[in-house]
């Protein structure tokens, strides 16, 4: 019932902030100006149905409240918060939105983007968790993936919305977001309908890195084959796509990629350098990461992984094997 409700406002948010954007003098120069010098066409503006809120204090509410919308479930949604008088105002002033699509297309949430630089506010707002926005089970693009997805019989996961965006105008369509932060087992069962085969494409930065290696176990646990990509210099999907344009995107992530399992273990081994102490360690880490490739189907995919390892490490294979037994739980 409420759920109900919700989509029917979000949908009508979702048209008032597209015609802010389009149709409006504020929105033109303020918002689409913006969105036009980042690179966005208005093929993708169109498609992810983009909008603008803006800078008044109730311009949505006003609208909102005028078609007859339940005063007391706006809050929910996130559009609109209420002040100490009791009064409602928007909530995204001055903000570019981004609706957020379940699987099957539907408004569940916003991500609402400050224009510009601005360090005393947060770059994105995001609808609170309701009925219908449930952060865990989310992947920005999903429904414009789907189909892309399961013909290349690859998903790609990148961080933020505009990197979705962009890889769409430059023709990458099986790309979806994980808001930048870590892979849930239900995100992964999502992805997990379309395809065995889960390309990370994260900021190659520390916190890139350690944010993609947070999903790794659960990926393993979850059947998934999992490659990595790692952007350089201190780029994004979109600012990269952007900057060297769709082709030598393409090429960048063919060679770039790389299996993460060995990717796990060759950033290991090379921490380690020649210490025999963290070199165990590494051998347990390793152990103990192909220790959840236990699925019974996934066996033979556990003894290639055994072997290659083994010889990465130069260590006898029937060892490692037995390790990784020891793990199995
Ligand atoms: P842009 O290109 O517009 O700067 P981005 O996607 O590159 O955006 P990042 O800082 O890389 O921004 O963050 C990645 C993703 O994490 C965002 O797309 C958004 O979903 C989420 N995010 C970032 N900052 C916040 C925030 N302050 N609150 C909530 N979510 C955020
Ligand atoms: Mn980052
Ligand atoms: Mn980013
Ligand atoms: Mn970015």
């Amino acid at each position: 019932q409420t759920a109900d409700s919700l989509y029917v406002i979000n949908n009508f948010a979702q048209k008032f902030f597209t015609e802010q954007l389009l149709h409006t003098d504020n929105g033109k120069a303020i918002a689409l100006s913006y969105l036009r010098e980042r690179g966005f066409r208005d093929t993708v503006i169109d498609k992810f149905q983009l909008g603008y809120n803006p800078d008044t204090k109730d311009t949505l509410t006003k609208a909102l409240l005028a078609n007859q919308f339940n005063a007391e479930l706006l809050p929910k949604t996130g559009l609109v918060s209420v002040r100490n008088n009791n009064e409602l105002v928007d909530n995204y002033r001055g903000r570019i939105i981004f609706p957020i699509h379940n699987i099957s297309g539907k408004i569940i949430g916003f991500g609402a983007r400050i224009i510009g630089k601005n360090d005393h506010a947060p770059k994105y707002i995001n609808t609170p968790e309701n009925e219908l926005y449930v952060k865990s089970k989310i992947l920005y693009g999903s429904y414009f993936a789907r189909m892309a997805i399961d013909k290349a019989d690859e998903c790609l996961l990148v961080e933020g919305y505009t990197d979705v965006i962009s890889l769409h105008q430059a023709g990458i369509e099986n790309v979806v977001a994980s808001g930048g932060t870590s892979l849930t087992t239900d995100q992964l069962r999502l992805i997990k309908k379309y395809t065995n085969n889960l390309t990370i494409i994260y900021d190659g930065d520390n916190a890139g890195v350690k944010a993609a290696l947070r999903g790794l176990d659960m990926a393993l646990e979850e059947g998934l084959d999992v490659r990595l990509v790692l952007i350089p210099d201190n780029e994004d999907p979109d600012s990269y796509v952007n900057k060297v344009g769709a082709k030598a995107f393409n090429e960048f992530v063919a060679a770039a990629k790389k299996d993460f399992i060995i990717f796990q273990l060759e950033v290991m081994l090379r921490e380690a350098g020649g210490d025999v102490t963290k070199k165990s360690n590494v051998v347990n880490q390793v152990a103990e990461t192909l220790s959840r490739i236990n699925r019974v189907e996934d066996f033979t995919k556990q003894q290639d992984y055994i072997r290659q390892c083994a010889g990465i490490l130069r260590i006898d294979e029937n060892g490692l094997t037995t390790l990784v037994n020891k793990y199995k739980r």
